[in-house]
């Protein structure tokens, strides 16, 4: 039996104007689980238009900013007591195992809270204008933010991007993933009950070509923001290039996992474990490239496949569950192909490599943690991302080498160094061409915390002061506070200041 799941706009849901909709399937059993309202142009111009009103007669963005935070804090109150039923909804639809849902779902009231209080404490400028002027800048909402949002955290990547755009005043309109529309529909519905006006917030189910292409081509949004693959986040960019509005874009990645010779062997295999195969590597930050120092890279490749093997794949939904299926059929076709054109290309399975077998795991989209190593830098595997259970392993020599292998990449998001070394650790961190770098751990997020890439990695970045700041634009107002008169076409000849 499938549960429906309409479009979200104005306070109300309502279907598609034509009535479509599409089928999200259960990726561990490939059951139906949602019959979905698939929005068209028509619904698209409807929900920007409803967005556009709300900003334009102040419902929202004309709320004190301490008003504002309050409503925010009560959303991430009502937030905390759902989170389970919540992260049981996101297993369903993705597949993720709910142990590693409720853990991200559990710290999603943080950001709504940050973002309140950054609401709060936000101050414009005075900059000094001259003798007779007061320069006053304030930090103005930009309209409509278009959201475009992927299925690998529905939940958590919608709340980064909404959380500054509310607090800021924007309005919004939400384009989920067509694989994990449920949460940030829900989400929606949760802020009108904690008093966020209806129309602030509106939600447009539907696919990529379709929804997104009609969202991101709409000339009446201020803002796009999305998180997604390079390709996609290239097309959205150049949109709103076109709309000459600002973009943040977060897309892919290849990130690097740097582990030295003086690192705890132990604690440096545990690490890449976790860096490559929670979410079933289907993150942006996956550790998709374990460089390891040739002193202990028989000893942590050794461990590092043993432990591999040793993964608990099956139902998301039992808690002992360590790794879940891939998202869809077509994920795991995309990445069983990966490993194919690696091994084609020279690159040797260490472990995995298959579909695994077992009637169970059989029904739903699962392929088994697999290591590669011989993987050489001009190999697809190296340079592309798979989004998958998928990581390589190669040696280094020293530092520099480390470097110049961890920056052989189109990417520049994310990356990691074991060390034990202070020095060897900020050496490395300052050279890595990446947004992010962790030291003695990976993956790690906070809601004050810049996110985002370099090179192929997108542009801009969520969390912290910067993510707020770019949901918002300067808006200088400059008063004459002299006493005298002027007439400027009153006096001749040289107008030089004296
Ligand atoms: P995707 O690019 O297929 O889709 C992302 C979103 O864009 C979806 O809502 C999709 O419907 C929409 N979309 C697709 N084509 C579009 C188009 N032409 N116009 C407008 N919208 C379009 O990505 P995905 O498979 O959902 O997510 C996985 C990707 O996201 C990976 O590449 C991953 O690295 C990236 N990602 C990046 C971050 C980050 O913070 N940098 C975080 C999570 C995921």
């Amino acid at each position: 039996m499938t549960e429906k799941l309409l479009l979200h706009i104005g306070g109300q849901d309502v279907p598609a104007a034509d009535g479509r909709t599409f089928v999200v399937h259960n990726p561990a059993t490939g059951e139906p689980l949602l019959d979905v309202a698939h929005a068209g142009r028509s619904d698209v111009d409807d929900a920007v238009a409803v967005a556009r009103a709300a900003f334009d007669d102040g419902r929202w963005r004309s709320v004190r900013p301490r008003d504002r935070a309050r409503i925010l804090n009560r959303a991430a109150d009502r937030l905390a007591e759902r989170v389970d039923d919540w992260a049981r909804w996101e297993t369903l639809q993705i597949g993720r195992t709910l142990r590693e849902m409720r853990a991200q779902l559990a710290r999603l009231p943080e950001w709504l809270e940050y973002f309140g209080a950054v609401a709060q404490t936000a101050e414009g400028t005075v900059p000094e204008f001259g003798e007779g002027y007061l320069n006053v800048v304030r930090r103005v909402p930009l309209g409509v933010a278009g959201l475009i949002t992927p299925w690998n955290h529905p939940l958590l990547i919608t709340m980064k991007k909404l959380s500054a755009a509310l607090a800021a005043g924007n309005s919004l309109v939400i384009k989920p993933s067509e694989l994990g529309p449920a949460v940030p529909h829900r989400l929606a519905m949760l802020l009108e009950e904690a008093g966020v006006p209806p129309g602030v917030v509106n939600v447009v189910t539907g696919f990529g070509a379709t929804t997104g292409r009609a969202l991101s081509e709409h000339p009446g949004l201020g803002k796009l923001d999305v998180t997604g693959g390079t390709e996609t986040g290239r097309v959205i960019a150049a949109n709103a290039g076109h709309a000459l509005i600002p973009v943040t874009a977060e897309l892919g990645g290849k990130a690097p996992v740097l582990v030295f010779d003086d690192a705890d062997v132990d604690q440096a295999v545990a690490g890449a474990l976790f860096a490559a195969f929670i979410a079933s590597g289907q993150t942006c930050v996956q550790g998709a490239r374990v460089l390891v120092q040739r002193g202990s890279y028989d000893a942590v490749v050794e461990r590092l496949a043993a432990r591999t093997r040793e993964l608990r794949l099956g139902d998301p939904l039992d808690l002992q569950t360590q790794a879940g299926p891939l998202v869809s059929a077509a994920q795991r076709d995309k990445v069983a192909a990966a490993v194919d054109r690696a091994v084609r290309q020279g690159a040797t399975v260490l472990c995995g490599g298959r579909v695994p077998g077992g009637e169970a795991l059989q029904r739903g989209w699962f392929y088994e943690p697999t290591i590669l190593t011989d993987v050489a830098h001009d190999h697809d595997l190296w340079r592309e991302e798979v989004f998958g259970p998928v990581t390589l392993v190669a040696p280094f020599d020293d530092e520099a080498d480390a470097i110049a292998q961890a920056n052989d990449s189109p990417f520049g998001l994310a990356a990691s160094v074991w060390t034990r070394d202070v020095g060897r650790a900020l050496r490395v961190c300052d050279q890595l061409d990446v947004g992010i770098v962790w030291v003695n751990d990976h993956h790690r997020i906070d809601p004050a915390s810049p996110w985002g890439g370099a090179k192929d990695s997108g542009l801009g970045s969520e969390n912290g002061l910067e993510a707020y700041h770019a949901y918002t634009r300067p808006k200088s107002v400059v008063v004459n506070t002299g006493a005298d008169r002027f007439d400027w076409y009153a006096t001749t000849g040289d107008l030089r200041y004296s």
